[in-house]
């Protein structure tokens, strides 16, 4: 097994690390206090193409692996969350579902979204009674003739508002009968399509989480982008969002990597009983459990990306066990690597006048966001004894 990154690679971390040092850094506080949405980075991700980068070279994109993307989101994150979490979403999420799974002429629409126009394509799953019981979903698209009538609400859905595009889960009912879950496309300004509440949300601030309310909102049926046909549609619909988990997982890394770092550079600067207060070898095994955490984190996650796999259209996505096991870990253990990091620097890391307060207010959703870690256990739980049971046969 070689870990070598290609030269391409190598040229992605840098770009990515440079611009994170000189555009990223100096703005993440402003979007966070501000809530502000940071389109001055959008559009320089996407100028510089690292805004859909894994789209097939056919719809105008670069066809890039899904570990180059993760590379980027994890160099990205260390500067600046909320900046690297629009990577994500438009390398993964609705976007990996909609190459995945749409029709020629969708995927085409998005992929010139993303690429001209630096839309984040949002994903809508969540319903105030539907969280990790997901395929409870209440909102219905109910087929008249050519078309589908959506009602429902969803809640904390990232991007709502901004995102253009915005693939819905939903319960499909043909002549008054449930045919299971699907998804289909509704874009912004569509009529019955309202935002409601935004959350005041605890960090990743510069996104905005809404409440999407669907009143008698009509769309064509050539939006539909997974039919509702039994448990299929939501299956499928599940193994295109395991790109997302995976891509959340390097958010969670960049932003532990970058708060790590900050810890060290400090710990070398600050003296304390007339030494540096990395000469204490207490400090030193703190960071260096971090160090073991952090490599562990990254082999995960890039085991995940460079083992997916190839769902319709060529799209390569991860397994449902691998993108869980990356995403459980990594939301644990990056919490503790900013937690320890901010420590180093005592009070002040405790202010928000440096980045380490909010590191740890972003780093902290990575466990609930994109599905818990409870929820990835469980996922994990059934493919172990899955496992078992085929062993044995
Ligand atoms: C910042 C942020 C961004 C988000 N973005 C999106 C988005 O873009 N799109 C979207 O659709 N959703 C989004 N979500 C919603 C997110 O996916 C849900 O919050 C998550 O799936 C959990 O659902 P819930 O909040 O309803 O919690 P609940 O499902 O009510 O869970 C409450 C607690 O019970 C635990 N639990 C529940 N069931 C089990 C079980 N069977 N076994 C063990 N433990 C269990 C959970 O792990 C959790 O700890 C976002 C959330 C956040 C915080």
């Amino acid at each position: 097994m070689d870990f070598t990154l290609t030269d391409e690679q190598i040229r992605i971390v840098e770009t990515l690390d440079e611009l994170g040092k000189k555009e990223f850094a100096p703005k993440a506080a402003r979007w966070d206090k501000n809530h502000e949405y940071p389109w001055e980075n959008i559009h320089l991700l996407r100028e510089l193409g690292f805004l859909g980068m894994t789209i097939p070279e056919e719809l105008g994109g670069q066809g890039r692996p899904l570990i180059d993307a993760i590379l980027a989101i994890e160099t990205a994150a260390k500067y600046c969350g909320v900046t690297a979490r629009a990577i994500v979403e438009t390398n993964m999420g609705a976007l990996g579902c909609v190459m995945a799974y749409g029709t020629d002429a969708q995927r085409k629409i998005v992929a010139h979204r993303v690429l001209e126009e630096g839309d984040k394509p949002a994903i809508g799953m969540t319903e105030p009674e539907a969280g990790t019981a997901l395929n409870e979903l209440q909102a219905t698209a109910e087929k008249r003739g050519e078309e589908y009538v959506i009602n429902g609400t969803k809640h904390w859905i990232t991007g709502g508002g901004i995102s253009v595009t915005n693939l819905i889960f939903l319960r499909f009912i043909e002549n008054g009968e449930d045919r299971g879950i699907g998804g289909i496309m509704v874009d912004k300004g569509t009529p019955g399509f309202t935002f409601g509440r935004v959350e005041d949300a605890m960090g990743l601030r510069g996104i905005p989480e809404t409440e999407l309310i669907f009143k008698d909102c009509v769309v064509p049926a050539e939006n539909v982008v997974v039919m509702g046909a039994g448990t299929e549609g939501f299956k499928k619909l599940m193994n295109g969002y395991n790109g997302q988990r995976v891509g959340a997982s390097a958010v969670a890394l960049g932003l532990a990597q970058g708060a790590h770092d900050l810890a060290v550079e400090h710990m070398k600067k600050r003296k304390q009983f007339g030494r540096p207060i990395s000469d204490f070898q207490g400090l030193q095994w703190l960071m260096a459990e971090g160090e073991i955490k952090l490599h562990a984190a990254r082999l995960l996650i890039y085991r995940a990306a460079c083992n997916a796999r190839n769902l319709p259209n060529n799209v390569r996505l991860p397994s449902m066990a691998e993108a869980s096991m990356a995403k459980a870990f990594t939301g644990h253990s990056a919490l503790e690597v900013v937690s320890k990091s901010l420590q180093m620097f005592g009070a002040s890391g405790y202010a928000e006048s440096l980045p380490l307060a909010r590191m740890f207010r972003d780093v902290r959703m990575f466990q609930i966001g994109g599905g818990t870690t409870e929820a990835q256990l469980n996922m994990i739980a059934r493919s172990v004894f899955r496992k078992k049971f085929d062993y044995r046969k």
